[in-house]
């Protein structure tokens, strides 16, 4: 996949739109627009690495900081009694977008372990959970 038609590239040139829980120098975090679970969060690297294989390890380094900021930033939002970390790498392993990006998907009990929503969230509600976490977010 080229960066002209990545969907995440598309986003972080401002040519998609996006709603954002926090930046850093090398990551943007926004909400995935199918949620599996409320509050789902995309931890993307603002440069496109595809997998695991081609992210360099300081750029992961950060992707794992701001893991850990939403993650805390999520708990105090929302109160999910678990938190599902994932990333997928592959068509094989469930990969659909092929930029790096680490899922915070927020877990109550009964709901399942789906990986991907099937519903488009609307832009409503998708920024009121994006103000809700990021008003949360420790300052750095
Ligand atoms: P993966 O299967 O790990 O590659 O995850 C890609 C994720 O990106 C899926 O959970 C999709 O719902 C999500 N997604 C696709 N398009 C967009 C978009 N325009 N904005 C936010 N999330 C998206
Ligand atoms: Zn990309």
């Amino acid at each position: 996949m080229s960066e002209v038609n990545c969907i995440f590239c598309k986003i972080m040139r401002g040519e998609l739109p996006s709603h954002r829980v926090c930046e850093s120098e090398r990551t943007v975090s926004f909400l995935d627009l199918f949620p599996a679970a409320l509050g789902h969060t995309l931890i993307v690297t603002r440069d496109h690495y595809e997998n695991i294989y081609e992210i360099p390890p300081e750029v992961l380094a950060e992707i794992a900081t701001e893991s850990h900021r939403v993650a805390g930033a999520q708990r105090e939002a929302l109160r999910p009694e678990g938190l599902g970390v994932y990333q997928l790498n592959g068509a094989p392993a469930g990969q659909t977008v092929f930029h790096y990006h680490m899922h915070l998907i927020p877990r109550m009990p009964g709901q399942g372990l789906e990986l991907h929503g099937r519903k488009e969230a609307s832009s409503e509600e998708l920024s009121g959970i994006a103000a809700k976490i990021a008003a949360k977010l420790p300052s750095t």
